[in-house]
């Protein structure tokens, strides 16, 4: 990744973040700590990774993401509609009565491969849509990104031990890992720590790095496999409600709404963020 294509990166980052707050202030909620957390990683993945055409979103040989964090959704609209996935105004329907757009991520938005929000859901599926490239011989990988909460539920572990069990080469589980779920801190409710050595006593090959640096990101998902007949996983290190001094870190502000007054404050720290 070049100069100009890192720039672009967290210019799209920026809008994205502007975005969600827009929309989560328009439709008077939404899951918005989750959406900042992950915009700093949507936006190298769709520009730099997937093989993905937003002129043609079913073209065999495309690349598969799968949000399996819905709930925080928002963020991978807003990443689709500024590639051309869709209409830019579509987000003004976010979460809104009778709006195209859920709260929740939906398989009937283009871009979107399959409808999450329910935790647990995504690596699952994901396994079936990696199993089913091995074989047919195809050459596409599936990604499918996790949160800490994901990481709480016995499907997402099963399906852990199933690829590695498979040797799925062509899978690989991204984590925004934050360290805060809905409720509290990761460590307070179920600790996932050590979760790296974790994934590796489980036969995946596992890399951990900072998930606000693009480049370190870029990095990180520019060579796949990590390691040869395993899948991958990156741990991507994030604040949730990044971007947004009031949010960071901050679980409360896992879900909610926003006054005009706080969006004001919220949209003026990242538009005026280098
Ligand atoms: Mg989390």
């Amino acid at each position: 990744m070049n100069e100009a294509e890192l720039t672009k990166c967290h210019e799209l980052a920026r809008k994205v973040r502007i975005h969600c707050l827009k929309m989560v202030h328009k439709g008077k909620s939404g899951h918005i700590g989750s959406m900042l957390s992950m915009a700093d990683i949507l936006p190298v993945l769709y520009t730099q990774i997937l093989n993905v055409d937003p002129k043609n979103v079913k073209k065999n040989d495309r690349d598969r993401f799968i949000l399996s964090k819905g709930h925080g959704g928002a963020a991978l609209l807003a990443t689709l509609a500024e590639l051309g996935f869709f209409p830019l105004e579509w987000l003004d329907e976010y979460y809104c009565d009778n709006g195209k757009l859920s709260g929740h991520i939906s398989h009937h938005i283009p871009g979107v491969e399959f409808s999450t929000g329910s935790l647990g859901h995504g690596l699952p599926v994901a396994c079936g849509m990696a199993m089913a490239a091995k074989q047919a011989g195809k050459k596409h990988r599936v990604f499918c990104l996790c949160s800490d909460g994901d990481l709480n539920e016995g499907s997402t572990w099963e399906a852990i031990m199933l690829a590695a069990q498979h040797h799925w080469d062509n899978l690989v589980m991204l984590v925004d890992y934050n360290r805060l779920q809905a409720l509290g801190k990761s460590r307070d409710i179920i600790d996932l720590e050590s979760l790296k050595q974790k994934l590796e006593i489980f036969g995946w090959a596992a890399r951990e790095v900072d998930g606000h640096d693009q480049k370190a990101v870029y990095e990180s998902l520019r060579d796949l496999p990590l390691c040869d007949c395993k899948p991958s996983a990156v741990i991507f290190r994030t604040v949730k409600g990044k971007g947004v001094s009031f949010m960071e870190n901050d679980y409360r502000w896992h879900y909610g709404g926003l006054t005009d007054e706080l969006l004001a404050q919220a949209l003026k720290e990242v538009e005026e963020a280098k």
